[in-house]
């Protein structure tokens, strides 16, 4: 865990998007220049002599820091996209939610075999999504090198869900 006092620029949202659920902000965060520059650089840092060539985020908060951290890293990004969202020929996944089901897709020919690629979101509750992610990944012959989220939601045992899809790290800042 980072040094960063990152929390302090998370609100609590009760009942959002429905009754009993208590929603995590980190618009904030992104809202300070100082506390984005240093999640991005945290992320990056942490994975730098990984050999990280591709950063994959999930639509659409995974794009904020994804992109960023890729360019840190000096590596490419690719877009894990809801359904219908890309034009070309994509490979899709379907997982389970903190709150209903998701589908991902990313195109076909975004990840080549070796590519070792970082799976990068903003907060991680179940790792439903980061597990499907993974495994979108690995179908496609990448290398998958591990998870980086801003806040993980240890509670609902995350790292359980990522491990049943394989040994790779999570990097969480808070
Ligand atoms: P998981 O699949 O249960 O780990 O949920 C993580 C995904 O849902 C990420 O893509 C998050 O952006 C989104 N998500 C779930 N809960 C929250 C929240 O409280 N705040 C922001 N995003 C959330």
């Amino acid at each position: 865990m980072a040094s960063f006092d990152y929390e302090s620029y998370i609100t609590d949202i009760p009942d959002y998007p429905e009754p009993g659920v208590v929603f995590k902000d980190i618009t904030p965060l992104f809202a300070d220049a100082e506390a984005m520059r240093r999640t991005v650089k945290d992320i990056a840092d942490h994975f730098r002599d990984a050999g990280v060539t591709k950063v994959v985020g999930p639509e659409a908060r995974g794009f904020m820091i994804g992109v960023p951290v890729a360019l840190e890293l000096g590596a490419g990004f690719i877009p894990a996209r809801k359904p219908g969202k890309l034009p070309r020929e994509t490979y899709a996944v379907s997982y389970e939610l903190e709150y209903g089901t998701d589908t991902l897709e990313i195109h076909r020919d975004a990840i080549q075999p070796g590519d070792r690629v970082l799976i990068v979101d903003d907060l991680i509750a179940t790792g439903g999504t980061a597990a499907a992610t993974g495994k979108l990944v690995q179908d496609v012959s990448g290398v998958l090198v591990g998870y980086a989220c801003i806040l993980e939601l240890t509670f609902l045992e995350p790292r359980k869900a990522l491990a049943a899809a394989g040994d790779q790290e999570l990097y969480s800042l808070v």
